[in-house]
């Protein structure tokens, strides 16, 4: 006897449905995806999970790097960082609390390094167009006259009132040496909510990372060569934590026939001239991505002192002769390839 049709069209559709229902359940090695905020690709990945739990982290870490990057990007108008600066030298502005927790922890790290990093720099990027089609140098004049500007002692944070004032007109706050780093601990955060067992994030170079990775190996983080973008000059071997880089090769322009890099030094107004490539290694994405910053503008000995004097925080600092400087605590985390 033939079987109606209807029993093998009600089989096939079941058949059908529970293949999809297994095949969103059953957990995989890993799940990518890409989206760009503040200006960067941004690339999450995570481990060992099933692909609808690895599709709705994805998404609420990307939910909420929106969310970040409209209060605290200077290219969002009516960003918090917009409002404070358009207040400068007037009044307090009420802001998000993320806002005061990454404005907090930047004025610590400006205080750490004697304000090699400072988030006051705005001023000085908008003078040589950074952010902009208009590249430029600057004359000594024009950056002598914003030099008094920049000034992180002049940030006013009142966290009772969850206000931030900067204290002189024409004052500008710029997150950009730490913003990245806070939304990659803030997608850590998510994926730790979701109970994910690994993640990695990487936005432009501030890289997170929670977790085992399935195969049990440990993860391998390799830092560029800052000369040859096919080479690696370090090959770093970590449990958990994060890494990010500052390079003279990141964003550049040129002009007379001079290179000019993004990463500059507040007291002279101009790039930090001595290093090519500085990595941190910290358990924070904010302190990795600022102290990458601001050991480059310090240089290697002032820059390789204050990381050793930092619990639970190492570098790699690349010169412009190509000479690589690993901190103490490194140890055989590091692998460096011989040139062939
Ligand atoms: P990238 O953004 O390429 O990862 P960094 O993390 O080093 O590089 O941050 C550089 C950004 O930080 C610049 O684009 C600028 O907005 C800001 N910045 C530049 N110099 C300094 C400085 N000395 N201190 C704090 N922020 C800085
Ligand atoms: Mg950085």
């Amino acid at each position: 006897m033939k079987t109606p049709f209807y029993k093998i069209a009600v089989l096939l559709i079941l058949i059908i449905s529970l293949s999809i229902y297994f095949l969103k359940r059953c957990p995989i090695e890993d799940y990518k995806q890409t989206a760009f905020f503040m200006d960067t690709r941004v690339d999450v990945a995570v481990y060992n999970t099933s692909k609808k739990q690895a599709e709705t982290v994805i998404q609420a870490i990307f939910d909420e790097m929106q969310r970040l990057e409209n209060i605290l990007s200077k290219h969002v108008s009516g960003s918090d960082v917009n409002r404070i600066n358009e207040a400068a030298g007037r009044v307090p502005v009420t802001v998000e609390p993320e806002t005061i927790l990454v404005t907090s922890r930047a004025l610590e790290i400006a205080e750490l390094s004697s304000g090699a990093f400072d988030p006051t720099v705005g001023p000085l990027v908008e003078l040589w167009g950074w952010g902009t089609e208009k590249l430029k140098v600057p004359s000594a004049e024009e950056i002598d006259a914003v030099l008094p500007l920049v000034n992180y002692k002049a940030v006013k944070i009142d966290k009772d009132n969850s206000t931030i004032f900067l204290a002189e007109p024409g004052m500008k706050l710029d997150l950009g040496g730490i913003a990245k780093g806070f939304i990659v601990d803030r997608g850590r955060e998510i994926a730790q909510q979701f109970s994910v067992k690994a993640l990695f994030v990487n936005a432009g170079g501030d890289i997170g990372i929670m977790g085992k990775k399935p195969s049990g190996e440990k993860w391998r983080v390799a830092v560029q060569s800052p000369r040859d973008p096919q080479k690696w000059a370090a090959i770093l071997e970590i449990e958990e934590g994060c890494v990010a880089t500052s390079g003279d090769y990141e964003r550049i322009f040129e002009e007379g026939g001079e290179i000019y890099h993004h990463i500059l030094d507040p007291e002279k107004g101009i790039p930090a001239g001595e290093l090519a490539s500085v990595t941190i290694v910290a358990s924070e994405s904010m302190l990795s991505d600022a102290l990458s910053t601001a050991v480059f503008v310090l240089g290697k000995d002032k820059g390789m002192q204050l990381l050793e004097n930092l619990e639970g925080v190492e570098g790699i600092v690349i010169d412009k002769q190509g000479e690589i400087h690993v901190s103490s605590g490194l140890g055989d985390r590091i692998e460096i390839p011989q040139d062939e």
